[in-house]
């Protein structure tokens, strides 16, 4: 059998994608190895929401045009291929830097890879045009057992695109218009997860919350109709989504956190900056007090609910004092983790072209006081766990023989120590124990083996 070496960087939506690209090269006799040293085939699934994460893929197929230069002197061909935003957004210009590449594929067109791949062996090959044709309806569906080896957590994109703009994102320009999948398509998909295993379903787009897809009446469903007909699926128990939009967060959503019990309370829902005057420069469309007043409604309708956002430092024009406000939206809202970056220019973006760009050593300054605000805050959610019984979704071995790892409804990472438990179970978990990155408990009924 032929092997493919799949690495994928960046969001959870380009791991669901390089597992469809597994499925779509399964057919055509390739194996997954974990290795690029012993694959034919080596496909990069690549980034470029910042310029670090573009960076990192030329740096990548330098190294990777070393080992194709190895393999052939032994005898072995390799093709190189690079899929994802990166490939979207600079298309021939790869191929141009590192001409060891033999295929470019955009994010709408791998379900056109194995006619690609037959091309690129005539010569090389770019495909980046966003096509109207449904990729997902062209798609191979998955085999149990490849499923099942992904784990019993399983990634689906409903919706892919954006139409928001917000001044310093390429996402818009890399992945294309809004666009939903159609509800049946979806559901068809959950089944077939479920019948292989998968209990915990993550519902992806870039705008997840702004779905609006055709349903199965032939209207137009929102995301929170979705999730209540994922919910009837047998063997799915647990519901989450990412990442939404402040402005898409309607009232209906917010109902499904008070009546859906397979909706887990865990919501990310990034505001980027806590200013209203950076707000609207990055075309957010929302204020800081609007975001403040949602998520009060969000913890009236869930009040233990766990929040998530994205932060963006040193947008151009950010001042100390937008900055403060920003750590003040935080010391406000204590949100139970968060990821944060510093503004990095995009090409094409309406922000990179601002004169107002950041001093770099005042952008890593501020990052740092707003990770240490965030990481407290981590810290205080994950301890003041400690004592309570909550539900485990164990989901695989622990770090150590003898233990069980899984997640709490909160998201947060759990291991215990267990001799009876299976994974796949869901247990009821007394925490004991708060660590940096991980809480650790005893399944409740069970003696205490330290003792
Ligand atoms: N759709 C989501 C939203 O509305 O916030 C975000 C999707 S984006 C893939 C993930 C995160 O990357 C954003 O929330 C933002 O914090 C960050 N990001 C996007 N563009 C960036 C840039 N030019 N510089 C730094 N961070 C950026
Ligand atoms: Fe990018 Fe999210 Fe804004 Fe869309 S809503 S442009 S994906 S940050």
């Amino acid at each position: 059998m032929k092997k493919v070496h799949i690495k994928s960087y960046g969001c959870q939506m380009n791991v669901y994608d390089g597992q469809r690209m597994a499925d779509v090269l399964g057919g055509e006799g390739f194996e997954e190895t974990a290795t690029p040293d012993d694959a034919d085939l080596i496909l990069l699934n690549t980034c470029h929401i910042r310029e670090r994460a573009a960076h990192k893929v030329y740096t990548e197929l330098g190294k990777l045009r070393e080992l194709k230069q190895a393999r052939k002197a032994d005898g072995r061909e390799t093709t190189l291929v690079v899929a994802g935003c990166v490939a979207q957004a600079e298309g021939a210009e790869i191929q141009r830097r590192q001409p060891a590449v033999d295929l470019v594929v955009g994010p709408q067109a791998y379900h056109r890879l194995p006619a690609l791949l037959a091309e690129a062996r005539r010569g090389r090959v770019v495909d980046t045009d966003l096509p109207p044709d449904d990729k997902f309806g062209h798609l191979p569906a998955p085999k149990p057992a490849a499923i099942l080896a992904r784990g019993i957590s399983a990634f689906v994109t409903v919706q892919e695109g954006c139409d928001k703009f917000c001044a310093f994102c390429v996402v818009p320009y890399t992945r294309g218009a809004e666009f939903s999948r159609p509800v049946a398509q979806v559901v068809a998909e959950v089944e077939r997860l479920a019948q292989a295993g998968v209990q915990d379903v993550t519902l992806l787009g870039q705008n997840v919350n702004a779905y609006h897809g055709e349903g199965q009446d032939g209207r137009v469903w929102g995301l929170a109709r979705l999730m209540r007909r994922l919910a009837e699926v047998p063997g799915i128990a647990r519901i989450r989504y990412t990442t939404s939009h402040p402005r898409d967060m309607d009232d209906e959503l917010i109902a499904a956190h008070r009546d859906l019990p397979q909706l887990m309370p865990f919501l990310h829902l990034p505001v980027q900056a806590g200013s209203d005057g950076i707000l609207a420069a990055m075309n957010r469309k929302h204020t800081a007090d609007e975001y403040r007043r949602l998520i009060d409604k969000v913890r009236k309708a869930r009040p233990d609910i766990a929040l998530s956002s994205d932060f963006i430092v040193g947008f151009p024009g950010e001042s100390d004092a937008d900055f403060e406000e920003t750590l003040r939206l935080i010391e406000d809202v204590r949100f139970a983790s968060a990821y944060s970056f510093k503004y990095s220019p995009r090409p094409g973006t309406p922000a990179a072209e601002l004169e107002t760009q950041v001093e770099p050593a005042l952008m890593d300054e501020r990052l740092q006081r707003l990770q240490g605000l965030v990481e407290r805050h981590r810290q205080e959610f994950n301890h003041a766990m400690v004592g309570r019984t909550v539900e485990v979704l164990l989901e695989r071995a622990g770090r150590h023989p003898g233990q069980l790892a899984g997640k709490t409804p909160y998201l947060q990472a759990v291991q215990i120590e267990t001799a009876t438990h299976r994974i796949g179970e869901r247990v009821m978990v007394t925490i004991e124990r708060a660590g940096s990155n991980s809480l650790f408990g005893r399944a409740a009924g069970q003696p205490d083996l330290a003792a």
